[in-house]
């Protein structure tokens, strides 16, 4: 910095004479080096040139002062007018800012920060413009190269998830390919030797290959949300309600299932099976990740996405959604994990046990209905999928389960106890057969059942679980027959019926019905258990 040593010298130089504000101010615009500071006359003449300017742009002030600053722009910056715009814009508006090429007296070129300012006489006329310009040749290289390499890595980044994709691809067709190839020439084999029945166990086992085919492309096209969509209005507190069921039988036995769902909420507009089919593709993945057990949690809520979300989030318009979150205890996953997770074939399952085309699933599902996904996860503590999907401006049509032209229904006057110790499960049964039109009391075990039947002396059908704490369904059906002989009994459990009923055979005016079951085959159930 040779202005600033000589401003020290000529400090040390000259100790007791305090330099005046004029030579002050001089000695301030001689010494600021990194920046080129210059008047011009109001025809764009240089009339004054500082050191730094000198540094900056290599010319000596008495090479430079009385020519025009045209001087320092490309030729075909000049030839595009570029320097008479910017004075005419320091004119009009007192003042111009910019960034652009300039060149040195040697002929190289330099990245140029420049302000010029309009200098105006008391009177207001112009007298001139004071320049100042910054080298910024470092930091526009630095910003090229970062997004040089920034691109270069996103292109990385691209050809090595395309390459992931296709290698998946590849494989898992390859896999279908040989059970279908397979069992075609197992079939001709056989159809050769003339034995029908092992071609017709080759040729479902060809057509098994087949399909596995299919759900495969069913997942790739949600991915490349190009699947054909059948979006209506939903309530996504009743599909979970109605989806507890299935979703208990994704997990095991050691994970407790939770549900939170708010209320108030938003109806969504969604394709209902798409919806279920990413919740169960994220219980899947939950269960994965608690080996040991432990606790999923799905919850609801309405969610405002702002404009601040949105701009932080490529690719997701600010407005209402719903959010379902499904949060589990399990292993977490790394950020880097995290950030591929939603990549089609990405999986860290082995065995092939994971076929990485879940999470696509629900990405792309999520993105083509309008919404979107993201997942929070921390390593050793467990994973939140969250899934925003569009607030529907329609209400849901009826979301109960319909009915059809001769469902088989009830009276008011006949009265049907539901006994079940999972309240959401008898909750769902006593609504449905209400609204099927029987008059419903409800028990949630064999104690207050028999207290219930002390009460009512016109039940015409126990319907009960089989499996219960304390006493068993079969047990309270044993001592409510004993107090009133001739009553109709339904059970219904989820085990196989041979499991439950003593060697299969049903004693009479009892019944059975296999869990899950729609309002339709309960409705005929109920029907033919009471009799018409
Ligand atoms: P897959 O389950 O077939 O592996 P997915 O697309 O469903 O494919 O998931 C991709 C990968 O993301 C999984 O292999 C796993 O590494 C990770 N992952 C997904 N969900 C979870 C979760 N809930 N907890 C921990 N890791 C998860
Ligand atoms: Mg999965």
């Amino acid at each position: 910095m040779p202005f600033g040593i000589k401003w020290l010298r000529r400090q040390r130089e000259q100790p007791k004479s305090a330099p005046s504000a004029e030579e002050q101010f001089r000695l301030l615009v001689e010494g600021v080096a990194d920046y080129a500071i210059y008047l011009l006359a109001p025809d764009g003449t240089v009339t004054s040139w500082n050191p730094g300017a000198e540094r900056i742009k290599g010319y000596r002030a008495d090479e430079i002062v009385g020519q025009p600053f045209s001087r320092f722009f490309a030729p075909d910056d000049c030839a595009a007018g570029l320097p008479e715009r910017i004075l005419e814009t320091a004119r009009a508006e007192g003042r111009f800012e910019g960034e652009g090429v300039r060149v040195r007296k040697n002929g190289s070129r330099f990245h140029a920060h420049v302000v010029i300012n309009a200098m105006k006489s008391a009177e207001g006329k112009l007298i001139g413009f004071a320049k100042v310009t910054r080298d910024v040749t470092e930091r526009v290289e630095a910003q090229q190269s970062l997004q040089r390499i920034q691109e270069q890595l996103a292109q990385s980044q691209k050809m090595e998830a395309l390459g992931q994709l296709t290698g998946g691809m590849a494989h898992d067709f390859n896999n279908m390919l040989a059970v279908i190839t397979g069992a075609f020439q197992l079939c001709q084999r056989a159809l050769g030797r003339g034995e029908q029945d092992k071609a017709q166990e080759y040729i479902a086992s060809g057509l098994d290959g087949a399909k596995r085919a299919t759900d495969l492309i069913k997942r790739l096209l949600a991915f490349a949300r190009q699947q054909p969509l059948a979006p209506t209005a939903l309530d996504a507190n009743v599909l979970l309600r109605n989806m507890s069921e299935i979703l208990r039988r994704t997990l095991s036995g050691d994970i407790e299932l939770e549900t939170v769902l708010a209320g108030g909420l938003w109806p969504i507009n969604a394709d209902q099976s798409q919806v279920e089919s990413a919740l169960v593709n994220l219980a899947a993945n939950a269960r994965d990740a608690m080996p040991q057990g432990g606790k999923l949690t799905i919850e609801t809520a309405n969610a405002h996405l702002d404009d601040r979300y949105a701009a932080q989030h490529v690719d997701v318009p600010p407005g209402q959604y719903v959010l379902i979150a499904v949060t589990d205890t399990g292993t977490g996953m790394s950020p880097e994990q995290a950030a591929k997770a939603f990549e089609p074939f990405f999986t860290t399952k082995t065995d092939n046990r994971g076929t990485g085309l879940g999470l696509a699933q629900v990405y792309g599902f999520a993105k083509q209905s309008g919404g979107h996904a993201r997942i929070y996860s921390e390593l050793g503590h467990g994973t939140t999928v969250k899934l925003y999907l569009p607030r529907s401006a329609i209400p849901p049509a009826d979301s109960r389960p319909k009915r059809s032209e001769n469902t088989p229904l009830g009276s008011t006057r006949e009265t049907i106890l539901v006994v079940e110790d999972e309240p959401r499960v008898r909750q769902l049964a006593a609504e449905g057969l209400r609204e099927l039109g029987y008059s419903v009391i409800e028990a949630d075990g064999a104690e207050a059942a028999l207290n219930l039947m002390s009460q009512h002396s016109n039940i015409a059908l126990l319907f009960t679980d089989v499996v219960m704490p304390k006493v068993d369904g079969r047990k309270l059906a044993d001592e409510a027959l004993r107090r009133r002989p001739g009553l109709k009994v339904l059970f219904t459990t989820g085990f196989t019926k041979n499991a439950i009923i003593h060697g299969g055979v049903l004693d009479p005016n009892t019944h059975f019905i296999a869990k899950p079951f729609t309002l339709e085959e309960l409705a005929h159930k109920v029907r033919e258990a009471i009799g018409r």
